[in-house]
């Protein structure tokens, strides 16, 4: 039977077009191989990627011709979001040797994001530009469903802010990061550290050319919610299993709404402990989303949004056109982010909005402040904890302070006093900066 080295596979489907005898299925998000499989070879002679063998693989060698690492950099970025890619444009910018290590394919895809930020959080990072903005609204409306039924919509008008096409936004941020001279991979993951005792001293990477160690002076994990690289060097990032909102969107085509208005809807019995969005997206469609605080939601939250997408006459008209999921960390602070040799940013670090789940402009924002400690530490020959924890002691001077603060009023409110006169207040001053 074929195998599939699921590293290299990239889910083209060619090789299922050529099977006599309907062995291969491409899956949602991978390649399967059934019995019926007769080793013919068909399939292995058109993969493009070199992902399928009819005999045991072989390591066909680090680095390959194709995307040759060097061994040494000054730094390497793990994860290409928006946090990863600005720390390597601005390290970059600052004339380090800079490696960008992206685990997927496709930079930016598939999005795990509602994709709204504000103007005022947008423009220090980049100037906004039509091809990754979907719509730009200027108003938002808040509905809250309370315990007997009733609802209550107000409405604000004022303020601007975009939703984002993130997928181009993302991979534009990453264009810039290699316009700026540092050298970036997809397809390539960080699979461990090194370390030299308790100091980090570079990553161990697997790609479809094989695996290698490359060094560096700083290493800077941006590896979002599903962060693994604090982890290895001994942060503790274990999430708090009430601080995880799970969420669940559809993209809604062919829905009539407002194009310049956001709207939120927040109640027990439409998402526990969390808040339902639907932020619009241009051409009669919209992020249609919710997220459900994990331990007071009895169910899934994709089942919450399928029931919200029916209750809705306008929204349950549409079509879902893409399915997204995520986890978000509406978390405390980290208490240590930087370790010798390392430092985390953006969701990695848990610095989201813990009132919003709003990350996008707070990854960015630490992305930015870890190259410039990175750079400034580089310079001086100390990337020791002590010298790193600069980037630790300006986070909590500026926006970590106001993240803690979010998060102790989310802390004043339990999840079923969420839909309150007293907390919607602070909802609304919160999602008005998002
Ligand atoms: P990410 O954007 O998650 O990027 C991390 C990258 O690291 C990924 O590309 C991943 O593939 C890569 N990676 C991971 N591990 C490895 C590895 N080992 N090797 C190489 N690469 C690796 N925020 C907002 O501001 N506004 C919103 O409207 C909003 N809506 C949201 C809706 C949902 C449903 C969800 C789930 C989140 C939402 N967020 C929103 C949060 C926002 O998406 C994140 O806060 C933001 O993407 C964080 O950026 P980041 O760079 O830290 O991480």
């Amino acid at each position: 039977m074929v195998l599939v080295d699921h590293i290299r596979c990239a889910y083209c489907g060619s090789c299922v077009s050529v099977c006599p005898v309907g062995a291969l299925d491409l899956a949602e998000t991978r390649l399967l191989v059934d019995q019926s499989c007769t080793d013919c070879g068909l399939c292995v002679s058109v993969c493009p990627t070199g992902a399928l063998h009819t005999e045991p693989f072989r390591d066909i060698g680090a680095g390959g011709t194709m995307w040759p690492l060097r061994r040494r950099y000054d730094l390497i970025v793990i994860g290409a979001g928006p946090g990863g890619s600005i720390a390597a444009r601005e390290a970059a910018r600052q004339g380090l040797s800079v490696l960008l290590l992206e685990k997927r394919q496709e930079i930016g895809s598939p999005v795990r994001c509602a994709e709204g930020i504000a103007h005022e959080q947008l423009i220090p990072f980049i100037a906004p530009d039509s091809h990754w903005i979907s719509a730009t609204v200027t108003g938002a409306e808040f509905t809250v469903a309370g315990d007997d039924g009733r609802t209550e919509t107000t409405r604000g008008e004022g303020g601007s802010g975009y939703v984002l096409e993130r997928r181009v936004f993302d991979r534009v941020l990453a264009e810039q990061a290699a316009s700026a001279g540092a050298e970036v991979r997809v397809k390539t993951a960080a699979t461990a550290l090194l370390m030299d005792g308790r100091a980090v001293r570079g990553v161990r990477v697997r790609s479809p050319f094989g695996e290698a160690e490359v060094e560096s002076r700083v290493v800077i994990g941006a590896d979002g919610v599903e962060s693994r690289v604090g982890a290895w060097a001994g942060l503790d990032t274990t999430l708090p299993h009430q601080d995880t909102m799970s969420c669940a969107q559809f993209l809604l085509a062919g829905i009539d709404i407002d194009p310049a208005c956001t709207c939120y809807y927040v109640g027990m019995d439409v998402a526990p402990g969390g808040y339902a969005w639907v932020f619009p997206k241009g051409e009669r469609r919209a992020n249609v989303g919710l997220g459900v605080q994990a331990n007071v939601a009895g169910r899934p939250a994709l089942d919450y949004l399928v029931r919200f997408v029916e209750s809705q006459p306008h929204l349950a008209q549409g079509s879902p056109v893409t399915l997204v999921t995520g986890g978000v960390p509406v978390a405390p602070q980290l208490s240590r982010f930087v370790t010798n040799g390392l430092m985390l940013v953006g969701d990695a670090a848990r610095q989201v909005d813990p009132l919003t789940g709003g990350g996008i402009a707070n990854a960015m924002a630490a992305g930015r402040l870890a190259a410039e400690v990175a750079t400034e530490c580089i310079a001086a020959g100390d990337v020791s904890v002590a010298a790193l924890s600069a980037y630790e002691t300006r986070w909590h001077a500026g926006l970590g302070r106001k993240l803690a603060r979010r998060y102790r009023l989310k802390e004043r409110f339990p999840p079923s006093e969420r839909a309150s006169r007293e907390c919607m207040r602070v909802f609304i001053v919160a999602v008005g900066g998002k």
